[in-house]
């Protein structure tokens, strides 16, 4: 009788202390965008119709991931307007060829995540790649423009949560160049994404199995407390 308390109490007492210790840990269809991700939604810069509907794929799964830049050319984009007529024009242009925006996402040099074409679409942005992959354009031409610091930390970022989100593996995040004949994402973000790679900042830092395990063992614990108070009750 005395082990049972005892246990129930050293249960009690990590199940407690469980959080502080380890963090919280969302199921992942509760995942909610990092807190320090700026995120623009579709509605506040385009309209919601699909430029050519028919000509559009439902994305089934995610398992990838591809970044691109704009290779048009550099612009100082420091105000809203420009950052913003800048997106508008692409998906101006790539609606004359496509159903829509070309990609998912786009970053802008303030680090800030734009709705581009609905996730529930798939993409075109790189020709017999584009199924099951999320198209991430950061804004500008990175052969002249340089990447700034805080534009950087909003992709990374980005791509972290998508990789715990959906579970991409590292090997499946790759840029343009990467996967076709082409320049994309230009000398400067391609760099930036090497060292990224080699220093660390793509790993998701706790990895969902680690997490699915936490939830497995509290609901362990839950269910050894309630054994242990009717126990004790009896
Ligand atoms: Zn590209």
């Amino acid at each position: 009788m005395l082990m049972v308390i005892l246990f129930a109490i050293a249960g009690l007492l990590l199940w407690i202390a469980w959080p502080v210790l380890f963090g919280t840990s969302p199921r992942p269809e509760e995942t909610k965008w990092p807190e320090n991700l700026y995120f623009i939604s579709r509605s506040e810069w385009a309209d919601q119709s699909i430029s050519h509907p028919e000509d559009i794929e439902p994305m089934s799964g995610i398992t990838r991931v591809t970044i691109h830049h704009d290779g048009m050319p550099p612009l100082p984009m420091k105000t809203e307007a420009q950052i913003k007529s800048r997106i508008v024009s692409i998906r101006k242009s790539h609606s004359k060829k496509y159903a829509d925006i070309g990609y998912h996402y786009i970053v802008d040099p303030r680090g800030r995540i734009w709705e581009g074409r609905p996730l529930q679409y798939q993409g075109a942005h790189v020709q017999g790649h584009n199924s099951n992959n999320v198209g991430i354009l950061f804004l500008g031409n990175t052969y002249k423009d340089i990447p700034t610091a805080e534009g950087l930390d909003g992709l990374f970022t980005f791509i972290r949560y998508l990789k715990q989100r959906y579970k991409i593996p590292a090997e499946n995040v790759k840029t343009h160049r990467e996967l076709a004949q082409t320049g994309c994402p230009g000398k400067l973000l391609q760099e930036e994404l090497d060292k990224a790679r080699k220093s660390g900042k793509l790993k998701v830092r706790v990895s969902p199995g680690f997490r699915i395990d936490i939830e497995d063992w509290i609901r362990k614990l839950e269910t050894w407390i309630g054994e242990a108070k009717k126990l004790i009750e009896a």
